[in-house]
């Protein structure tokens, strides 16, 4: 088994009593907003009526392909609006189910118990919660019959700021437990590896309890950023994963699972809620479990963190690689990893500045690219040359941005490039 230290990144101070932090179940808003596009499986169809009264657990829409993830509502109550056109974080404009709770405990059917994973994963709305959101069926289903030599379960936040995963291992572990179970039952691997932050005992010995003698406890100090898959492949593995279309980490016998799918896998009943944290750049760290739909503004008001003044920001996901929400009224998804809150004298503004040729992003990034010219050549509508110096190879971890002296807002150019590139194939 490898150990590659990962090449570049960036190590910012962790904050290790965030791991400390028990989740608090938030109370249900007076509505949830559920948009149809909750994953990478793309847009659901809706399943339910305007004016239809739902029960906790019932599917609200499907997607049609196979081993895709169906959504559920998290509360009983009514369907007060169907909206075509709902602007998500992402600024695509989806269809989205708005339910407003009625305070009963009216649970829907519980999925069968006795479906294999992959139908019980499908059925029941589980993701794994990477940056990409992919359908845990799909994945699963892919990765059947490829001869999964390590199964890995990742338990790294994917952010500074984010301490779910390692809470998740504290409060979850029997869940962890048996969704390992699920999967070795599932893959037959040769070996399981449950990944997790080598310098928090309390998150090392919850993870030893998971793992049991199914899995092998992996330490690994979270410099940011280790939790991407390319990055754990390269740590477990040892393996370099081409950048190449179509070459996964199945490729070189390996398939991560991110531990907060394991826990959902080992749970009952279908995913309605998120384990997140969130915190803002003043020190103030929350993990909390929030219903899907919740809006992001609600969450931070329960938890006493002021929604910022004009010129701050709030950040969905981490403030290394999140997107700014542009409205606090936007709510939470499957594909929401956190929440972050910079005031208006944090937020690092783009400038109209020029590269000084410092090297200092080629030297940082993890994967290895040259950031100056990818994001040179997107924001120059260049994208055909981007594309050659391997644009799509970039997680998009945000380290070339935060380390950039002179301020270029290197990752919103990358991810420009990206936009338009595909949105160019997909009109074609
Ligand atoms: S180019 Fe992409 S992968 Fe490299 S540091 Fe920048 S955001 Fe990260
Ligand atoms: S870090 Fe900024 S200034 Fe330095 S080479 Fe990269 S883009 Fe240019």
């Amino acid at each position: 088994m490898g150990s590659a230290r990962m090449r570049g990144g960036v190590s910012l101070p962790l904050a290790f009593e965030g791991f400390s932090r028990p989740f608090e179940a938030l109370p249900l808003p007076s509505r949830l907003t559920l948009p149809l596009i909750q994953d990478e499986g793309g847009v659901l169809e809706p399943r339910v009526k305007k004016n239809e009264t739902v029960r906790a657990g019932q599917i609200i829409a499907e997607n049609p392909r196979p081993h895709m993830a169906a959504l559920h509502a998290p509360a009983a109550g009514k369907v007060v609006e169907i909206v075509s056109s709902f602007r998500d974080l992402r600024g695509r404009a989806v269809p989205a189910v708005v339910i407003e709770p009625d305070g009963t405990p009216a649970q829907a059917e519980a999925p069968a118990a006795d479906a294999d994973p992959v139908s019980s994963a499908a059925a029941r709305g589980l993701v794994d919660f990477d940056r990409r959101t992919p359908p845990l069926a799909g994945k699963l289903n892919d990765a059947l019959g490829r001869g999964i030599e390590t199964l890995i379960v990742n338990a790294l936040d994917q952010e500074p700021f984010l301490f779910s995963r390692g809470r998740l291992l504290q409060e979850e572990g029997e869940a962890v437990r048996r969704g390992i179970k699920s999967l070795r039952a599932l893959l037959s691997p040769g070996k399981t590896v449950l990944v997790v932050e080598s310098r928090v005992a309390a998150v090392r010995d919850a993870a030893k309890a998971a793992a049991g003698e199914a899995a092998y406890v992996f330490p690994l100090a979270n410099r940011y950023p280790q939790a991407a898959p390319r990055m754990i492949a390269r740590a477990v593995l040892g393996a370099e994963i081409p950048y190449t279309a179509g070459v996964t980490v199945a490729d070189f016998g390996g398939l991560i699972v991110d531990v907060e799918a394991a826990a959902a896998l080992g749970r009952e009943g279908p995913l309605t809620e998120r384990f997140l944290t969130v915190s803002d750049g003043r020190g103030r760290r929350h993990n909390v479990r929030v219903a899907l739909g919740t809006p992001i503004g609600e969450i931070l008001e329960h938890v006493g963190i002021i929604t910022p003044a004009a010129g701050g920001k709030i950040i969905a996901g981490g403030p290394m690689s999140g997107l700014a929400a542009a409205d606090p009224g936007l709510p939470v998804t499957k594909e929401t990893a956190g929440v972050f809150v910079q005031g208006p004298s944090e937020v690092i503004r783009p400038a109209d500045a020029v590269c000084i040729k410092c090297g200092l992003c080629v030297e940082k990034c993890p994967m290895r690219l040259m950031p100056f010219l990818i994001a040179g050549f997107s924001e120059k509508c260049r994208f055909d040359d981007a594309e050659r110096h391997d644009l799509f190879a970039c997680i998009e971890c945000g380290c070339c941005a935060y380390l950039c002296p002179v301020g270029i807002p290197l990752l919103q150019f990358i991810r420009f490039g990206k936009q338009q590139i595909l949105a160019r194939r997909n009109a074609a």
